[in-house]
């Protein structure tokens, strides 16, 4: 069976999430030594080698590895031909079009004539184009936020998770250029072969702990006349497990729920009559 090579960020923000999925995944990923490059998978024919997140995107495209982590803005930054394999639900943020507090501009469209700062000048570049607005695009390396001030530009776009950046910076946030969040890219055209089972099988794995981490296991009892009414509150797809208990009259519910949604489920519930209400994370789900 032949081994799969996978670059994972080094450093930065998307180090440490991209390490504990592929933790969570069981594959068992050996820590490298210090200032070693690569290192492997202990339960799976995985060889890793850790680059910098701007560097995975050509990495993969040119073959040096068969497949990597990063965000989807470098992979757009950077135009590479690559296969988005997966997508991997952490690393979100996105490019904000940002001006002065003080700068009474409301929309992209003001911007006709004015010079934008962005260290993602390809992606800004292509949106401006797509809306028909005429503006200076300057590439700027990094601490975007502080163009205006030095009078380099009048407006930014930079990569934004909770915004408190910009707001430390007196900048306000007028628009969303681009949505980003991290993924695992393969190179392009892979045939069908050992290389490419060898992806299928890793993206299966991540992504069912992906699935799981996103919804919670919830058991809970009910009396038999107030089912309905409980039954009835529960966002699941499929349907729940229902089971008789020794007491009779009495049943208990089981069901998979998404985590984001147990905040308001549980009171809920709970006022319908459920009682004894349990969650579990999820470990693995494969739907
Ligand atoms: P690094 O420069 O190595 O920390 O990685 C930067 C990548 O992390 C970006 O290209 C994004 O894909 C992702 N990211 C997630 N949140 C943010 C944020 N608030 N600012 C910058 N990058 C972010």
């Amino acid at each position: 069976m032949s081994r799969l090579t996978l670059a994972l960020p080094s450093k930065g923000r998307l180090r440490e999430p991209s390490w504990s999925l592929l933790e969570a995944s069981g594959v068992d990923p050996q820590e490298p030594g210090e200032r070693v490059l690569q290192s492997h998978c202990r339960n799976a024919d995985i060889d890793l080698l850790f680059v910098r997140a701007d560097d995975v995107p050509e990495y993969v495209q040119d073959g040096v590895v068969d497949c990597g982590i990063t965000g989807l803005d470098l992979i757009e930054e950077r135009d590479c031909d690559v296969e988005v394999l997966l997508y991997l639900g952490y690393g979100a943020c996105s490019l904000q079009l940002a001006v002065p507090r003080e700068d009474p501009t409301r929309t992209l469209a003001d911007l006709v004539g004015r010079r934008i700062a962005t260290s993602h000048p390809r992606i800004v570049t292509r949106e401006l184009a797509a809306r028909g607005v005429a503006a200076e695009v300057v590439k700027v390396g990094g601490s975007v936020e502080i163009s205006p001030r030095l009078g380099l530009a009048d407006a930014i776009v930079d990569l934004v998770s909770t915004g408190s950046t910009l707001r430390t910076n007196g900048l306000r946030a007028l628009d969303t250029i681009f949505e980003s969040q991290a993924v695992l890219v393969g190179r392009s055209g892979v045939e069908a072969g050992a290389i490419s089972d060898a992806r299928d099988r890793l993206r299966t794995v991540l992504s069912s702990v992906i699935n799981a981490r996103a919804n919670r296991y919830l058991l809970f009892n009910v009396d038999k006349v107030n089912l309905e009414g409980v039954v009835a509150l529960l966002p699941t797809r499929g349907s729940p497990t229902i089971m008789d208990l020794a007491t009779s009259g009495v049943v208990a519910v089981h069901a998979l729920v998404p985590a984001a949604d147990i905040w308001t489920l549980l009171p809920a519930l709970e006022s319908r009559g459920a009682s004894s209400i349990l969650t579990l994370p999820v470990e693995r789900m494969v739907p």
